[in-house]
């Protein structure tokens, strides 16, 4: 494998990067590249992270073939700059070595409700900007799905340990195991103080599958099932329903931790999932074994029983799917993990702010709510997306709640 100079040496610093048009943050790609070629690292990293705060995480787990990497030019005839391992290198690097820096505090109070990514990226732009933060999380810990969804084997939980005590020097005043929305009410929260609050409650709540057995003790939803898997009991067979991220990290887990036969079950075919490429690869090579074009339609106590789908060419070119009823099969689990996607959970329901038919919160372009004051970024807008999406999305908030607040309190 190459050096990370080796793979900056090979970046041709092109002029209108592809790479960075790419990123859903506009990372400034051949920028970052020369200042690295120069030795400049803190520099470098000083970029990444007022561009990026989490480009120590995205570094690790974007999905890097369907933005930076898949579109640098050299990728057309050979292979493609692996730019987020230099990216990787320089944000730790200036992580572990940042200096704190003075921070005039401009007295206003701010709320940020949810700790995941989005949370995280408005806390760590508020604090930088001088306002007094106060992080409300539902969980103990800090980092959301990067702490409670993402594996350690793809994520190394130290980092979510720097981004704490780096927000906590700031300033941040951090209340654990808090929900907003059941005890402490949006509206509870203004009377204190605060000119503003930003959702970033996520989508943590696992959709069902709504078939006979769902119920039965040896079945699990991914999110629940990630969120810490020592507490189950998995047994030899596993079968995962799903073939998104979600339940590749589930299938790859349950092999590490519990030493299962996995099974993954997928009403299409491999070309259809939505996983990435490499998680679905990595997968295979764990010994994760696919059945693709079996719909489950019964969780029976020992076994997941599925119907074979079609695929079917239409006159037009496209494809549909039918399923053949005169094709069933049983495959053997002793547990069987659901993966079917996730949704925004009830929180939100009794603030008061408008939500989308799908019970997300309903924002404009600038991230603003039916409620004054009240902004969200993050899954709980977007539905399920990516980590970059929801730093990208919450920078263009934070500039609106900037001149919000600052605009309320003059
Ligand atoms: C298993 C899994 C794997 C994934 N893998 C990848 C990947 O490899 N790469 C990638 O880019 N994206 C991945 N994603 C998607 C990515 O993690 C999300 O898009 C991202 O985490 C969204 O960030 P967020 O801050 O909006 O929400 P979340 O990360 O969901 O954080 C929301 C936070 O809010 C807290 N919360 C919820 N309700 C309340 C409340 N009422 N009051 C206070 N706090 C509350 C939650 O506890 C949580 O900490 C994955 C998602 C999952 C589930």
């Amino acid at each position: 494998m190459s050096t990370i100079k080796q793979e900056a040496e090979r970046c041709l610093k092109c002029k209108k990067a592809m790479c960075s048009a790419h990123c859903p943050a506009a990372t400034d790609i051949p920028q970052v590249v020369q200042l690295f070629l120069d030795g400049k690292i803190k520099k470098a990293g000083e970029i990444l992270f007022y561009n990026n705060p989490l480009s120590a995480v995205t570094s690790i787990i974007c999905p890097h073939e369907r933005n930076c990497t898949g579109h640098c030019v050299r990728g057309i005839k050979g292979e493609p700059v692996m730019f987020y391992r230099i990216e990787e290198f320089v944000s730790r690097f200036y992580l572990e070595t940042l200096d704190i820096p003075e921070i005039k505090k401009n007295g206003i109070k701010v709320a940020v409700a949810g700790s995941g990514p989005a949370g995280i990226t408005m806390s760590l732009l508020l604090l930088l900007n001088g306002y007094d933060v106060t992080l409300f999380e539902a969980e103990d810990s800090i980092g959301g799905v990067l702490k409670y969804g993402i594996p350690p084997f793809r994520l190394p939980r130290e980092i979510l340990d720097m981004y704490k005590d780096i927000m906590l020097k700031m300033g941040l005043r951090f209340r654990p195991n808090t929900r907003i929305g059941t005890n402490i009410m949006i509206e509870d929260l203004f009377p204190d103080g605060y000119k503003a609050i930003f959702v970033a409650t996520g989508t943590g709540r696992p959709n069902k599958l709504g078939l006979i057995g769902e119920t039965l003790g040896h079945v699990h939803f991914a999110v629940d099932y990630l969120k810490s898997p020592a507490a189950f009991k998995l047994g030899n067979r596993v079968a995962v329903v799903g073939a998104g991220n979600v339940a590749i990290d589930a299938a790859r887990t349950a092999i590490r931790r519990s030493h299962s036969h996995v099974t993954i079950l997928h009403f299409m075919g491999e070309e259809n999932m939505t996983a990435n490429h490499e998680e679905v690869e990595m997968a295979q090579l764990e010994g994760v074994e696919f059945i693709h074009f079996a719909q489950a339609v019964r969780i029976k106590e020992d076994s997941v029983r599925c119907v074979r789908v079609n695929r079917i060419e239409n006159a037009d070119g496209t494809f549909s799917f039918e399923e053949d009823y005169s094709d069933v099969f049983d495959v053997p689990a002793d547990s069987v993990i659901i993966a079917i996607g996730q949704g925004p959970g009830a929180d939100m329901k009794a603030a008061g702010v408008k939500l989308t038919q799908k019970g997300l919160l309903d924002v404009n372009e600038y991230g603003e709510t039916t409620l004054p004051g009240v902004f969200a970024a993050g899954d709980i807008v977007s539905g399920p997306k990516t980590v970059i999406e929801a730093v990208a999305f919450t920078k263009k908030v934070f500039s609106k709640m900037d001149e919000y607040m600052k605009s309320e309190t003059r």
